[in-house]
């Protein structure tokens, strides 16, 4: 009887790994035919200054349809970009993006706009990126500070010299550094200190549990209490609800992103929706 159980529990684990290793090939087969048809999209999630009620940023995030138009998830095909060494031209085609979609909205506006992209630790391997990102800011006829780069915790703390020296040097150039996902990676706050940072992004299970959970109460105020004491900006995501947006405004946190001001939006939604959100305020 146990060698059954051993057989079958062979069995279902053999085949868990095909269905991963069929669903990643798809996913790669997907992002290739993406790229080659141009066919991937930025959407834009407007963030909220809590401080004077007004869209000061947006984050940029990728969306990828598959040919009968359904959309993959980021979670999903960021993961399978990373293995497969794609995430370079994804990366490549998000920093080239963005930067043509601030170009578009100078002179409206929204020229005001920062735009935020994600960045995979994997591009940060690249030791031109920041190079290369500045000069494409520079092609594009933009200044720095109109750009903001978010990283997850363990990407940035796990770097090493070379690539925290990129960061120093986006920041030194005057792109918004954004540690993305806070609290919830293996982090030391004293080493926070020494990285060249902007903003903390705290992870939004916090906020979610807040309400009825003291211990992740508790932890958002210590990350809006060391991030405020180090100079730093504090960002919620994840605001759903008026009761998360009362309590983030209580707590002092300095910007907010969720659901309950925008989803994430196609470009050409966005002056409408700005210019909506100004007269509400
Ligand atoms: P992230 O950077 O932490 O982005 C926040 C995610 O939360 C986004 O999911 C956003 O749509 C979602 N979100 C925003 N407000 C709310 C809310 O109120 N409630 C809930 N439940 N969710 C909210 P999305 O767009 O699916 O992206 C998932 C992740 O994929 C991102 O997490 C980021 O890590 C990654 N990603 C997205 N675009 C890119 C990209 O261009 N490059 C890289 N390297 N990663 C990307
Ligand atoms: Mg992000
Ligand atoms: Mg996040
Ligand atoms: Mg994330």
């Amino acid at each position: 009887q146990a060698k059954e159980k051993g057989k079958n529990s062979v069995c279902f684990y053999t085949s868990d790994i095909n269905e991963r290793l069929i669903r990643y090939q798809e996913v790669t087969a997907i992002l290739q035919r993406a790229i080659v048809t141009d066919s991937l999209q930025l959407y834009f999630q407007p963030q909220v200054d809590l401080r004077n009620g007004r869209i000061g940023a947006c984050e940029a995030l990728l969306r990828c349809f598959d040919e009968r138009s359904q959309a993959i998830s980021p979670a999903v095909f960021i993961p399978v970009a990373e293995k497969s060494g794609l995430i370079n031209r994804i990366g490549e085609w998000v920093i080239q993006s963005a930067c043509k979609q601030l170009k578009a909205w100078q002179g409206t506006a929204l020229e005001a706009l920062r735009v935020d992209i994600n960045l995979s630790g994997k591009q940060l391997i690249n030791q031109h990126l920041a190079d290369h990102i500045l000069q494409t800011l520079h092609d594009y006829g933009l200044t720095p500070g109109q750009l903001g780069v978010e990283l997850t915790e363990n990407e940035v703390f796990g770097g090493d010299e070379a690539q925290i020296r990129q960061l120093e040097r986006l920041k030194q150039a005057g792109v918004h550094i954004s540690i993305d996902d806070f609290g919830t990676g293996h982090s030391s706050l004293v080493y926070l200190r020494k990285l060249p940072v902007s903003s903390l992004k705290i992870d939004m299970s916090f906020l979610h549990h807040a309400l009825e959970n003291e211990s992740d109460l508790a932890i958002m105020q210590a990350i809006i209490t060391v991030g405020h004491s180090l100079g730093l900006n504090v960002v919620v995501e994840g605001v759903e609800t008026p009761e998360q947006d009362e309590l983030v405004k209580n707590l002092g946190c300095d910007q907010a992103q969720g659901y309950l001001y925008a989803r994430p939006m196609p470009a050409d939604q966005m002056p409408a929706f700005m210019a909506g959100f100004d007269s509400d305020n």
